[in-house]
């Protein structure tokens, strides 16, 4: 099953996080006299959420030789980094597949054309042998045969092997396509599915195109902020990598896990009873208490860090937001009840 409908980037829609964004864009919009447009938000959003290394070396070095973003930059900013290139991609997987059918289209349709005229020319050829009883035209009438029965098969092994170079060609495509559906699904930071990829499998299982009972896990790392204040956003960033792996760990190949947004995750569990859904993440919550993660660079330890988890089993007639709603709902009662939980 493939859940790649959409090549959008993918946001966190949490208005804390999304505030404390846009406290950062706006004053620096006006210090580097930045036109405040779409564009340049979307690329200033990823520039202060610190998301992709890369983005921001090019703009700083932007600022740095021009003082400012000017469109031209803008725009090539954000079609390389914003859009993914997923977009130009299927572009160029679809302008290559138009070339490979269009070739192999005309060499069917010249064999197609030589086919017609030589039966037509054999027709003929018919006709005058019965109307003659020269020898001698019967032989040139034969070699004329014998000629355009050659030429005949020339044009068909041509057809012959611009299909063979075709179906080589379209096994290339689909092998790119599997690639760009791989980009396009999944979160950069932890290599999860993104969110786009979450939301068409729940479109998926609300129409009912998953074996229920079918459980949602939606995981979120406790008192976060403290560790990216306390250690930073890039330790911040592998400790979401790290429970990410860890969730990895404990689920099935049928479960799919997604980066939901920034800190939080989530299992979708189609197949899992709520009690099986509750072990594993029971597993998950104090496989992650017992944890002892530390600062790459000096072997510091970062302390204890938990994450809490809610549970919902689908319901007949549920919406995927009712479903998410529910795991929203035990999240915040895990949160509430004091953290480091699993409600369900
Ligand atoms: P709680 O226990 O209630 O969940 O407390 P919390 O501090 O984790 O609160 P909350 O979930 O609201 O905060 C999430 C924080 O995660 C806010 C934001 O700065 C940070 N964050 C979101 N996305 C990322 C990211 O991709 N990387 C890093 N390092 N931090 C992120
Ligand atoms: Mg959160
Ligand atoms: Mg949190």
């Amino acid at each position: 099953m493939t859940h790649t409908k959409s090549i959008l980037p993918s946001y966190d829609f949490s208005l804390t996080l999304n505030e404390s964004y846009r406290k950062k864009i706006f004053p620096f919009f006006a210090e580097h006299r930045i036109a405040a447009n779409p564009i340049n938000y979307a690329l200033l959003y990823d520039y202060v959420a610190e998301q992709n290394p890369e983005l921001n070396k090019a703009i700083d070095s932007l600022l740095a030789e021009s003082k400012t973003l000017e469109s031209k930059k803008s725009e090539e900013l954000y079609a390389s980094f914003i859009c993914n290139a997923s977009l130009e991609s299927f572009e160029d997987i679809n302008q290559k597949i138009h070339r490979v059918l269009t070739r192999a289209s005309n060499a069917i349709d010249e064999t197609f054309n030589k086919a017609e005229q030589t039966g037509e020319s054999f027709e003929q050829k018919s006709a005058l042998l019965e109307n003659t009883s020269e020898v001698a035209n019967h032989q040139a009438i034969f070699q004329d045969i014998i000629r355009e029965t050659r030429a005949l098969a020339v044009t068909t092994q041509a057809m012959q092997s611009e299909l063979t170079k075709a179906n080589t060609e379209m096994e290339q495509l689909r092998a790119e396509l599997v690639t760009v559906r791989k980009v396009a699904t999944t979160d950069g930071l932890t290599g999860l599915l993104n969110r786009h990829a979450f939301d068409e499998i729940m479109s998926d299982i609300v129409r009912g195109n998953e074996k229920p009972p079918v459980c949602l896990a939606m995981l979120d790392i406790d008192h976060f902020k403290q560790v990216n204040d306390t250690w930073g956003h890039t330790i911040g960033d592998n400790v979401i990598r790290y429970v990410a792996a860890l969730i990895k760990k404990h689920v099935s190949e049928y479960h799919h896990v997604a980066r939901y947004g920034g800190e939080e995750m989530i299992i979708v569990m189609p197949g899992t009873s709520k009690n099986a859904a509750l072990a594993i993440a029971e597993n998950i919550r104090s496989d992650m208490e017992k944890s002892r993660l530390k600062r790459k660079s000096d072997d510091h330890l970062l302390g204890k860090i938990t994450i809490s988890i809610g549970i919902a089993e689908l319901q007949q007639n549920d919406t995927a937001e009712n479903f998410v709603n529910r795991a929203d709902e035990a999240l915040y009662k895990a949160k509430d009840s004091g953290r480091n939980k699993v409600v369900g």
